[in-house]
Parts: structure tokens; sequence; C-alpha cells
């Protein structure tokens, strides 16, 4: 009798452990490398929660079975308007309610300084309530350099994720704009800095290649002061061309592309899709420009007129159409989509 049970106990272990082979297995294919048809990239499908061990090379069953789907968690923590009942506002010095700034969507009621604002903020700015639809959220960074300054990149991505709770730093989707069906994109400069790595680029790619598809009309706002991610290298740099090249068919598709450049919107953003719009609207005061002041002076050796990298001066320059205040964005966005007939 005894030995009946022993036995019994040995066949539950044994299937038991033949179901958990069984699921690691599928935990492999369906959570392993993914190479993009398209792109030609690679991309590892998990959410990045856990820095060790090497993504790259191996997947440890043990940890993709933890793994969910989940985003990361833990409440977003805002940037641009921080704790507490008053603050100081950078653009005029005065003290200001910060409730009155959340009112006028982050913009201060004394000067008119745009503060800092999420991607989630922006999308329920420009977009009528309830009609974003995210996509391609299940692209996920991964470290494919295995790149450490002060610390892991794969490190730093989880943190960043955790503190911003997004995945990377662009949000893509569709929505509708006073009734009128659009794609739109924002980035996060919340999320190193905005910068464009490989999941960026293939989001926006992706998203411009949907947009050429069911011919919509397309918005990509801009807040990036990173440009291209260097923790990514060659990566990083080749989504100028991929997204620019997207871009590119989409133009020859009739497509009407509106870039909405904030502060700050620099190096290989700026460099590439953010200016390419068919129209090139800037928040006042922003900061837009590729390399900094400082190492433009460092490397050309001339003082360099003042607020040149600004919104004003750059619309003076005929570098952007139009400066458009928060308030009016996603009302010039609806007018622009009529005018041109989209
Ligand atoms: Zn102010």
């Amino acid at each position: 009798m005894q030995s009946k049970r022993r036995l019994a106990a040995r066949l539950e272990t044994i299937q038991d452990r033949d179901v958990r082979a069984t699921r690691a297995r599928q935990n492999h294919a369906s959570h392993g490398f993914l190479i993009c048809r398209h792109h030609n990239s690679l991309y590892d499908l998990p959410p990045v929660r856990q820095p060790e061990p090497p993504r790259m090379s191996t997947v440890d069953p043990k940890t993709t079975e933890s793994d969910s789907d989940k985003a990361p968690v833990g409440p977003p923590k805002k940037r641009g308007v921080p704790e507490g009942l008053w603050l100081k506002c950078p653009g005029c010095l005065a003290s200001v309610y910060k409730k009155e700034i959340e009112q006028r969507l982050n913009v201060c009621p004394k000067c008119e300084h745009h503060f800092y604002v999420s991607a989630r903020e922006r999308i329920a700015q420009v977009l009528d309530e309830g009609t974003f639809e995210p996509m391609n959220e299940h692209l996920r960074p991964t470290d494919p350099l295995k790149f450490a300054d002060r610390r892991k990149y794969s490190e730093r991505l989880v943190s960043e994720q955790k503190r911003t709770g997004l995945t990377d730093a662009a949000v893509t989707g569709s929505g509708m704009v006073r009734a009128r069906r659009v794609a739109l994109a924002v980035t996060d400069s919340a999320f190193i800095m905005g910068s464009m790595g490989s999941v960026v680029g293939e989001r926006l790619a992706r998203l411009i290649e949907w947009a050429t598809e069911q011919d919509l009309p397309l918005i990509i706002i801009s807040a990036s002061g990173g440009g291209a991610r260097m923790h990514e290298g060659i990566l990083s740099l080749m989504q100028m061309a991929k997204v620019s090249a997207a871009l590119a068919r989409y133009d020859e598709a009739g497509g009407l592309f509106i870039s909405v450049l904030t502060n700050p919107t620099m190096g290989g953003v700026a460099a590439s899709f953010a200016s390419l719009g068919d129209l090139v609207f800037a928040e006042p005061k922003a900061l837009i420009g590729f390399a900094g002041p400082r190492t433009i002076k460092a490397t050309i050796g001339i003082e360099l007129p003042e607020g040149f990298q600004t919104s004003e001066f750059l619309l003076e320059h005929g570098y952007i159409d139009r400066i458009v205040e928060r308030k009016y964005l996603k009302t010039e966005i609806a007018k622009a989509i009529d005018y041109c007939g989209k």
C-alpha cells in the first residue's frame, strides 16, 4: 500500500516536471527573440524587469515564467510640477499655485512658461477623451551592446520603466482629434531624455507605415532632449534613417505629417523626423536644436546669437512654420487637417 502511494507520488512529480518543462519551452518560443521582418531588428518581447541574466543570449525559463506582460508597477512620478502647493516658475521666477498651473495644461498663468508634460498627459490634451488606442506596446528595449556608463544600461532601463510607467520613450497609437482620426506618436523627455533607441524608432516606423496604409494624418509630438540613444550605439543611429525613409514613403503616398516640437527637441530627433513635417509647429520658448550651445561654441569657436535655439528664433528663420500655445494645439491640428483636405 505504502509503495503504491509512493509510486503515485513519484508519478505526480514526473508529470509535474513534464508540465513545467513544456511550459518553459513554450515560454522560450513566445518570449524569445523576434526578428522584425520589415526592419531586420532584434527585439526581446518580455518586459525588461530583471537586470540579470544577460537577455540577448539565453532565456532562463525561471525568469520568463515569473515575467508577465503587465506594465511596470509604481505610479509615474510627475517631473514638471514638483511636490508642494506652490512652486517657483523658471520663466518669471514668481511663486505660482500648482493647482492653477495644472488646470492650465501645465502652463504658468503669469508668463505662459510651458512646463513639462508627460506623454500620457499630452495624449489626453490632444486627443478626444477615451479615443486613444495604443500600438506596438509589446516592443521592449534590450541591451544588445551590454553597455554601461555610470551604471548598466539594462539596469537603467528597468529603473526608467518603473519611474515613468512607460516601456520606452515613445508612445504610439491612433485616436481622434476633434473627431478626425489620426495616427499619433508622442515622445517623453522623462525616459532617458526621450532619446531614440531602436524601440522608439521601430514604434515610429511601424506607426508611419500603418498611417500610410490607412491614409491617415500623422502627428508626432517630440519632447526629446537626448537625440539618438548612445547606449545602443549604431542601432540607435540607424533609427534616424529608418524613420525618415518611412516618412518619405508616407509623403509619396500623399500623407499629411504635422510635427510638433516641444521643449526640448534636440540631437538625432531634431535632425530626423521632427524636422520633416509638412507642417512644423512648436510650443513657445521651446529649446530646439542639434548640439547644445556650448558644444557648438567649442567646435566652431564662434559666439552664437542669444536664444538661437528657441522656437521664436527658428520661426523667424524659417525652420518652423508656427508657434502654437499648448491650449490651442488640438484646435490648430484639427484646422490644419481640414485645411489640407485630409
Ligand atoms: Zn511664469
